[in-house]
């Protein structure tokens, strides 16, 4: 429970509750090293490769174990969530893994192709007008008429647990780990990096990482209090979230060493280095935490894991970033 706000936090016991959701249907991502990514920096890195899991990124994590979570009823009337990105595909994926009928609130200008694979996963999408009107409000009043769930992609604890169960994954497969890096929007992924390293390798420092131009978050651990930003301006479209939520932002500010941020530049020659070194597709945002490795300078014999977030970027797009 958080002081302030009564709302109930996340522990590791519920990271341990989703990993025992998520077993035999999220895929236990592959830990990937690189004698060149050591030498550059001195450490020993140790690269999980969530770009691999089901639906191309960790999001399938939390809302996988949000929509489990659901007693069977809440289930069968089905899930609602907001999102033109990766929660978008992950929620419909399991909510047809779940048998629960989701439908995901996009909006018009929404890529194609993205609309395409959230239909193909099985939710039923409603399209919405970005400039006139407001998805929350369309998702409130879905989930009135209908009596969906609305499961927002961080500020949701079983979210915040399923998304740590890729930092458990990492650490009882490499062992303790002196500090993490992992990429940070509205800060579920951070936050559930947070509680799994709390419990299971003590004294690991957990950094989030967000591009140079969203850094509401570190602004707001400053502050003391959440701090909302304009859409940042970023190739990183993954962390173009504006502040961080009401369950997250307690959770990083008790637990999380602190917040970094990366400029463009660094995710495209991070993007290039995963492509030409590792062979390894990852997308602007997967790209923060070993964007931010390369650049640390002080990690010279240390043991260091890299959340690698997600894989989900048009081809296209992949060429024009990588070829600049
Ligand atoms: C959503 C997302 C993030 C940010 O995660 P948060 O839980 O919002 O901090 C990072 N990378 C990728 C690929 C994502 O899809």
């Amino acid at each position: 429970m958080d002081q302030t706000t009564g709302l109930r936090l996340p522990t590791y016991a519920d990271v341990e509750a989703a990993a025992r959701r998520l077993d035999g249907i999220a895929h236990r991502t592959p830990v990937m090293t690189s004698r060149t990514a050591d030498a550059r920096t001195g450490a020993r890195l140790f690269f999980k490769m969530e770009s691999l899991q089901r639906t191309g990124a960790f999001k399938f994590r939390g809302a996988y174990n949000a929509i489990a979570a659901l007693d069977a009823d809440a289930r069968a009337r089905g899930v609602v969530a907001y999102s033109s990105g990766n929660h978008a595909q992950a929620i419909a994926c399991a909510g047809t893994l779940l048998g629960a009928p989701t439908v995901i609130v996009m909006p018009t200008d929404a890529p194609a192709i993205k609309v395409a694979a959230t239909r193909g996963y099985g939710a039923e999408v409603v399209l919405y007008d970005r400039f006139g009107e407001d998805r929350e409000a369309i998702g409130r009043r879905l989930s009135a008429e209908r009596g969906l769930a609305l499961i927002p992609p961080f500020d949701h604890p079983d979210v915040i647990a399923g998304q740590g169960t890729a930092t458990k994954e990492l650490i009882e497969e490499v062992g303790p780990l002196d500090r993490i890096y992992a990429c940070l929007g509205g800060g579920g992924l951070t936050s559930g990096a947070c509680l799994a390293a709390e419990a299971l390798s003590p004294g690991c420092a957990v950094w989030g990482v967000e591009p140079e131009a969203g850094d509401d978050i570190r602004r707001s651990l400053e502050a003391g209090r959440i701090v909302t930003i304009p859409v940042p301006q970023t190739i990183a479209d993954g962390a173009q979230t504006t502040a961080a939520g009401a369950h997250t932002f307690p959770l990083l500010r008790a637990k999380a060493a602190g917040v970094t941020t990366v400029p463009d530049a660094a995710l495209v020659e991070t993007m290039r280095f995963f492509a030409e070194r590792m062979k390894q597709v990852v997308e602007p945002t997967g790209c923060l935490g070993a964007a931010a490795a390369f650049a640390a300078g002080d990690l010279a014999g240390k043991r260091v894991g890299v959340i690698v977030s997600g894989g989900n970027v048009d081809l296209a797009r992949f060429a024009a970033l990588v070829s600049e």
